[in-house]
């Protein structure tokens, strides 16, 4: 193997050998430690993506590490066609974690998507009493749940799409945040399904109506339709509480407050369940609706295997001990108040939004403009690793293990990055 020495060296391979299907920002990292990324010449940064909000327990979090070169040492994978030991503690873990009855256990976000489509659509046809191959979900606008060929097909991001036809029928799109279309649409014959992010977190991040998801729910289940959360980005403690469905609730772990607490019939987990450590996706439904797939109707080779297992186990341990969601809370109120200063000093930032730690800054330009992505670049010069999304706007979203003092710090760096653009 060629050995790495330079930022240049290790971009010109990828450029070379490496499918173009990503624009990354010419940042080079070989280490990575809570909070902080290293670059192959060593220059340190905070980083503000967290992988998509995969690493919310911060970069090689030294118990989930050690977990798995435990794991990786006894047992690592056997295949469904064999019970193994670490399976069925997780189940009963992760389900009494989320309070659901049962869960199906993927690798990707997007497996997790598929599964979920194809659990709601048979729960359609089997208990709902909808005409076989006639199933339809709905779908938000600007929703982002996934690559593969069926979620692409309601997708309306057309660079996602062009030439990638034909696509899945089903799906029915209406816009996010509105409840008189999802009403609308409920009466439509065949939906058995409702599949929404509770924030649009690639559409950047947009945060609905405090009361939209409750009344979401509430119009689904008086059609007896099926509403699915996709929390893959925004579960996991990084809104400010365990799941973004759990609203405005703060405790630390699973729990039903009526008032705050909108449970989905099914919840799609990803990304920080594992800490970043190995792909590991999770679907939860309530038995009556899992209870659906029959041995043969679904499955993966490695989902449910012992190594994710144990390192989603342990993910899940380390965001209740740590109180990551109530670090997440608090932080989340600092920087959207610092930022919203920001944004009223320098007209280049034209407005702050999100919950928790995960947040947005829109820029004051076209989403053609470069102006974003040069903030971005200016920002890696001062050691703070942001991307943006759509143009013009750029996601802040570090891991939840982040300090106060390093906060302000982070948002010393950005206003001052954002003061030199104006
Ligand atoms: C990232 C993401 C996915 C897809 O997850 P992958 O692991 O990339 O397949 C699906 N839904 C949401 C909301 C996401 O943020």
């Amino acid at each position: 193997m060629e050995r790495i020495t330079s930022s240049q060296q290790a971009i010109s391979l990828e450029d070379q050998y490496g499918a173009h299907n990503y624009h990354p920002l010419p940042v080079v990292l070989s280490r990575g430690e809570g909070v902080f990324l290293w670059d192959v010449e060593g220059k340190r940064y905070y980083d503000f993506l967290s992988a998509y909000s995969a690493v919310n327990q911060g970069h090689c979090h030294p118990r989930i590490k050690n977990a798995m070169i435990e794991q990786v040492g006894k047992l690592t994978l056997t295949s469904r066609a064999f019970y193994n030991d670490m399976l069925g503690p997780f189940e009963k873990y992760i389900t009494e974690y989320f309070g659901f009855d049962m869960v199906l256990p993927m690798n990707t976000g997007a497996e997790g998507v598929e599964t979920a489509l194809k659990l709601a659509r048979k729960w359609g046809y089997e208990r709902k009493g909808v005409t076989e191959n006639t199933a339809k979900i709905i779908v938000a606008e600007n929703n982002f749940h996934g690559r593969t060929t069926t979620i692409i097909s309601f997708s309306n991001d057309a660079n996602a799409r062009k030439s990638f036809g034909p696509f899945t029928d089903g799906f029915i799109r209406i816009p996010y945040n509105d409840i008189p279309a999802l009403k609308k649409a409920l009466e439509i014959e065949g939906v058995v399904g409702f599949l929404i992010e509770p924030i649009q977190g690639e559409a950047g991040v947009y945060t609905p109506a405090e009361d939209y998801l409750r009344k979401a729910k509430e119009a689904c289940s008086a059609q007896n339709v099926l509403f699915i959360a996709d929390e893959i980005q925004t579960g996991i403690a990084r809104t400010g509480s365990l799941l973004a469905v759990c609203g405005n609730c703060t405790c630390e772990g699973h729990c039903e407050q009526q008032e705050t607490y909108t449970k989905p019939d099914i919840l799609i987990l990803g990304k920080a369940i594992s800490g970043g450590f190995y792909p590991v996706s999770a679907v939860l439904a309530d038995r009556n609706i899992m209870e659906v797939i029959k041995p043969g109707q679904h499955g993966s080779t490695f989902g449910g295997n012992p190594l994710g297992a144990t390192v989603a186990m342990t993910a899940l341990e380390v965001v209740r001990d740590e109180k990551l969601a109530q670090n997440a809370r608090r932080l989340g109120k600092i920087f959207r108040a610092r930022m919203q200063k920001v944004a009223d000093t320098y007209p280049i930032a034209k407005l702050v939004r999100g919950k928790g730690l995960l947040n947005a800054v829109v820029i004051n330009d076209t989403p053609e403009s470069s102006t974003a992505w040069d903030i971005c670049m200016k920002l890696a010069e001062n050691g703070l690793l942001a991307k943006p999304t759509h143009g013009n706007i750029i996601r802040f979203a570090p891991p939840l293990v982040m300090t106060e003092e390093q906060l302000h710090e982070c948002c010393d760096i950005i206003e001052k990055v954002i003061s030199s653009f104006n």
